[in-house]
């Protein structure tokens, strides 16, 4: 049998391929474009003489989507979570348990995480300060019982500009109950596991149920339906002048 045989691969399937271009500068929505409302928080962006067009604004903003290599990109994600589920969610092999999953994800950001959790352990928060040196790190943390683990994710904010925590200590009307992890509108873990080592190890002895997702319709959708109206707020349906500050 040769081994060098061509994979069959329809490149006309890359015109299905359509990640979001734009992230709502409010609610962190991932949209295909956004030209006046967010169809999600409902904030109207206001036309300006400084900004007469959307793009030039979003783009001045950072809200722009954007890739070094998008292929190759989605191609290092796309391994994770085939090691993943070759794994059976980590359960039949140890060399490549959840955690080294979530770990390697982190570690191949390239512009943004989202994520949703009740509770933290300080592993995970070392984990995203971390990412959060190189791309923005934005989570929705609720049930943060512990006054040492608020105050680890309160203060310090100088040590990581780019991480962006809204933690609660009780589950505020807000939280959303699905636990999600959105890595550049691309990839995603749902399930039960929190962000806490021990939620992760026990989903390694099936104890805790996280699930990788790689269409990207179905990331988008978790991310602006469980992550977007919790980071709105209370400022769903403002609206926002366009001017450089
Ligand atoms: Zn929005």
């Amino acid at each position: 049998m040769t081994t060098n045989k061509m994979q069959h691969f329809d490149i006309a399937s890359l015109l299905r391929f359509m990640p979001p271009q734009v992230a709502c500068e409010r609610c962190c929505a991932l949209l295909p474009h956004l030209d006046g409302i967010c169809p999600v928080c409902g904030v109207e962006y206001i036309l300006t003489e400084e900004f007469p067009t959307y793009t030039d604004y979003f783009r001045q903003r950072g809200l722009t989507i954007q890739f070094h290599d998008l292929i190759e990109h989605s191609q290092r994600l796309a391994r994770i979570a085939r090691q993943i589920r070759e794994s059976n969610g980590g359960q039949t092999s140890s060399s490549y348990p959840p955690m080294r999953a979530l770990l390697t994800a982190l570690h191949s950001a390239e512009r943004f995480v989202h994520f949703t959790t009740y509770g933290m352990s300080a592993l995970l928060l070392g984990a995203l300060k971390l990412t959060a040196q190189r791309v923005d790190v934005r989570g929705i943390v609720s049930g943060v019982k512990s006054d040492i683990m608020m105050r680890e994710m309160t203060d310090y904010q100088d040590e990581a500009p780019h991480l962006h925590l809204r933690a609660f200590s009780g589950e505020e009307t807000y939280f959303p109950h699905q636990k999600i992890i959105v890595i550049d509108g691309l990839m995603a873990f749902k399930g039960s596991a929190n962000m806490t080592d021990i939620g992760w190890r026990k989903a390694a002895r099936g104890q805790e149920i996280i699930e990788v997702v790689t269409d990207v319709a179905e990331v988008v959708e978790l991310n602006n339906r469980f992550f977007s109206p919790a980071w709105a707020g209370d400022h769903a349906g403002e609206r926002i002048l366009m001017t450089a500050y």
